[in-house]
């Protein structure tokens, strides 16, 4: 019997997860020369996307929006949770800038409501659209009046932010927090999500750790405690 209780309990669990392993193809996102080779952020979201797919899969049905190096556009990718009926979305992302001293790791969902978050639209993970920026702006926050996903996203990100601080004080990264920000993925996916960028591969000791430490299994680990805690709680309720 008790068995049958927790075979039951699991079973009604399952949910739809749609992880994005940020840009694709020609799209290759941030980059970087390392030991005289190129490295690709496409590469490196693919990588993780696959390795969160394996600690997830046991419960969940995963669902990613891309499987090899092709580009879907961030229309493509927002559609798709909607088509799976996702319960959850997660897109990955690894940072770069042109100060290499910069590094650390962040959190964002969306927000209609921060200043701060309008000008995250000039960021990198919405580069690849070529309206003007405050047509991007514009459509965004159309959608995001609809948008009845904004609470939940928020506390989703807040548990990921926890789960992961360990993480980070483990491999020394820098807490750079959970943070606002209009991401035309997020938004247009009409599904409880976030955006997380993992650490910058433009700054020497934090590449070393994503390519060569146990820092994405371990924090591959945390967004699927995170994940489990989310459902749990909304459970509850
Ligand atoms: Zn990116």
């Amino acid at each position: 019997m008790r068995f049958f209780l927790l075979f039951f309990s699991f079973a009604s669990f399952t949910k739809t997860i749609l992880i994005d392993p940020g840009h694709g193809g020609y799209e290759v996102g941030a980059k970087i020369k390392h030991n005289k080779k190129e490295i690709y952020e496409k590469d490196l979201t693919l990588t993780f996307a696959n390795l969160l797919k394996e600690k997830l899969r046991k419960h969940h049905n995963i669902i990613l929006t891309r499987t090899d190096d092709k580009f879907y556009s961030l229309e493509q990718r927002a559609k798709m949770a909607q088509e799976v009926k996702a319960d959850l979305f997660i897109s990955l992302h690894f940072n770069a800038s042109k100060i290499k001293s910069v590094s650390g790791a962040e959190i964002f969902y969306l927000d209609n409501h921060k200043n701060k978050a309008v000008a995250k639209i000039e960021s990198l993970e919405n580069s690849e659209l070529h309206q003007s920026k405050s047509d991007i702006v514009n459509k965004i926050l159309i959608d995001l009046a609809i948008n009845l996903n904004l609470d939940a996203s928020k506390e989703f990100a807040s548990i990921v932010h926890s789960k992961l601080k360990p993480v980070y004080s483990n491999f020394e990264i820098k807490d750079r927090g959970l943070k606002p920000g209009l991401f035309f993925v997020l938004a247009l996916s009409k599904t409880p999500g976030i955006l997380v960028e993992i650490g910058f591969i433009s700054n020497a000791q934090e590449r070393k750790k994503i390519l060569t430490s146990k820092y994405l299994d371990k924090s591959a680990e945390a967004i699927t405690l995170s994940i489990n805690k989310f459902f749990l709680k909304k459970q509850k309720l």
